[in-house]
């Protein structure tokens, strides 16, 4: 059965069933020959492009082996009483970010390269038809869902809004038709000025723990100047210092750190919206009462969490 999508009659949930990918290799639950690591290039597809050097690639772009959506599928949709299954079309790619298997993410010198690359593929899978929304994720340590150690990223292409996205347009929407401004332009001047929750800013950078973050060390990274698509940005270096500061407190005050980090970028053509990326580490798990209520409890506050990274304290849990 190809992959596809369907739709929850009872909440607005989409899900992608995606039977092939019980067949990843995970590296946690056994040894693997690491299909990203140079020499084992043949393990993955082709690659869709490759930064290099005297020493060989750098950073390589390859499809996705397992996809969660594929380029195989027709669009065609296929009844069952109430129930609909989506065949649509997607791009599952996988970004390789370091030759090193075991480099954090603040550990890779070419940093602004990869953030360069995150934006050209992003730009390319946007001009394709067809494409609704491009989502770019970073899945590290086996409790945010890595299977693999290697330094890498994902970027799915979609034929339709993701809910958490439509959810935060929406938002933004309603509060420019209210303030006739930007809610995250807003956000960032607040910050700013009050700087209780700030982890680094440079000329064009804010990172923060947000007002009501949901997760211990939650953090966002913005650009201070209003910018909807994360593929327009061009100050790599600026952003790929922020990412590393936040990352190096990160790494230094949590053991063990495992993180999902996502781009949060305007569905095509809206301009209503400013690009950001989350940090949303795994320390606390959603329990009963998040699943239950949609709530979270948060058992630090990000006030705290900017002490704890600023201060450098270890923590422990
Ligand atoms: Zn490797
Ligand atoms: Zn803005």
């Amino acid at each position: 059965m190809n992959s596809h999508l369907r739709k929850d009659i009872l909440s607005s949930n989409w899900v992608i069933v995606s039977n092939d990918r019980e067949f990843r290799p995970n590296e946690y639950r056994a040894k693997i020959k690491c299909p990203f690591c140079p020499g084992n290039e043949k393990e993955t597809p082709p690659a869709i492009c490759e930064l290099k050097d005297l020493k060989g690639w750098y950073i390589r772009v390859v499809p996705n082996k397992y996809p969660a959506l594929t380029l195989e599928n027709k669009n065609f949709q296929e009844s069952e009483g109430l129930n609909k299954k989506f065949y649509v079309k997607g791009h599952h790619e996988v970004i390789i970010e370091d030759r090193n298997h075991f480099k954090k993410i603040n550990e890779i010198k070419h940093l602004d390269k990869v953030l360069e690359i995150y934006a050209l593929r992003m730009k390319e899978l946007y001009s394709l038809k067809n494409v609704k929304y491009v989502m770019l994720f970073r899945n590290y340590g086996q409790n945010a869902g890595a299977s693999l150690i290697h330094p890498h990223s994902q970027i799915i292409s979609m034929p339709l809004l993701p809910l958490r996205v439509s959810d935060e347009l929406k938002h933004f929407k309603t509060y420019h038709l209210k303030n006739k401004k930007c809610a995250m332009c807003d956000i960032l001047s607040d910050e700013k000025k009050f700087k209780k929750r700030i982890i680094f800013e440079n000329s064009h950078f804010v990172a923060f723990a947000p007002f009501a973050s949901r997760f211990n060390f939650e953090i966002w990274v913005s650009p201070v100047n209003h910018e909807p698509d994360f593929y327009k940005e061009t100050e790599f270096k600026k952003l790929s210092e922020a990412l590393k500061n936040v990352f190096s407190k990160l790494h230094y005050s949590i053991k063990d750190l495992s993180y999902n980090m996502i781009i949060h970028t305007a569905p095509s053509g809206e301009k209503k919206f400013h690009w950001h990326i989350e940090i949303l580490p795994k320390i606390a798990m959603p329990a009963g009462f998040e699943w239950g209520s949609g709530f979270y409890i948060n058992s630090l506050s990000p006030e705290r969490i900017s002490e704890i990274l600023n201060k450098g304290i270890k923590f422990r849990y």
